[in-house]
């Protein structure tokens, strides 16, 4: 990635972050009054948020792993990444892919370890984000109370994942989205949802959120959607505790002596493990 394409990058990022923790204020304060459905108000408020942050993060994750070009309309392709940043700082429109174009681009490519569920997820939360604040439907309460589990569903399973996968430090996670959101994913129907949602044979403890809902096959917390890069990280076996497919490693973290560092999910040793 170039120097001016990280610089749009990060204050993409950074602007994804920012309607990302208003999002969750509003569902933290929604979540609050128990489990009634949702005020009305409160859901349009979140649906817009989340979709403005979603626009970010799509955009941000599509520089950090295609470069700038990929998110910029053909009629800018005569201008260099540094005249382009010279333009966006210097407030002059620049012309960029829109929303969808880079939706249906990421998801024929298979982008950020998005399946097609998740694209699936995206489309459910655009129709009721189109009901909420366009169209003024008379919503049933059935349809506000089972909203936040849709809204809450995007955004951890979509929008936290754009803007982190590959994130290798649980610890850099946590304090990059920050303490209210792990608190909102202690509101209690939650886990009931996550039930209802997933079953996982065998969990692993999630390092970020510290609950047993790691899926060691997809490499993601199914209840913080803390994920990692296949291409980057491997699961492998602990002599420690015995398990099997518990440890986390760093495929691009290899020692002279052939071992890599890792993680194990299910005693928490970190350290050197041998790889088969
Ligand atoms: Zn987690
Ligand atoms: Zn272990």
């Amino acid at each position: 990635m170039t120097q001016e394409a990280n610089r749009v990058r990060s204050a993409l990022s950074a602007n994804a972050l920012l309607f990302l923790g208003r999002a969750t204020d509003v569902l933290a304060a929604d979540a609050e009054a128990g489990d009634p459905p949702m005020a009305r108000e409160d859901a349009v408020t979140a649906a817009v948020l989340i979709q403005i942050a979603t626009e970010l993060a799509l955009k941000a994750a599509c520089v950090r792993e295609q470069g700038l070009r990929s998110i910029l309309d053909p009629s800018e392709a005569r201008r260099s990444d540094a005249e382009v940043v010279a333009r966006i700082e210097g407030n002059v429109k620049v012309d960029t892919l829109t929303f969808e174009r880079l939706k249906e681009s990421s998801k024929r490519q298979g982008l950020f370890g998005l399946n097609e569920d998740d694209w699936g997820v995206v489309t459910s939360f655009q129709t009721i984000r189109n009901r909420l604040v366009h169209l003024d439907f008379n919503f049933h309460p059935a349809d506000l109370y089972d909203m936040k589990w849709d809204l809450l569903h995007m955004l951890v399973h979509v929008l936290v994942r754009l803007l982190f996968v590959g994130t290798r430090s649980p610890e850099a996670y946590r304090d990059a989205i920050g303490d209210r959101f792990f608190k909102l994913l202690d509101w209690g129907p939650y886990e009931q949802h996550l039930r209802n949602w997933v079953q996982l044979r065998d969990p692993l403890v999630c390092p970020a959120c510290e609950h047993s809902w790691f899926h060691a096959g997809q490499l993601r917390c199914m209840r913080c959607g803390l994920s990692y890069d296949a291409v980057a990280c491997g699961v492998g076996s602990c002599g420690d505790c015995a398990s099997p497919n518990s440890v986390l490693y760093d495929k691009l973290n290899r020692q002279a002596d052939g071992r890599h560092l890792g993680r194990c999910l299910r005693c928490s040793k970190v350290g050197l493990f041998p790889v088969a």
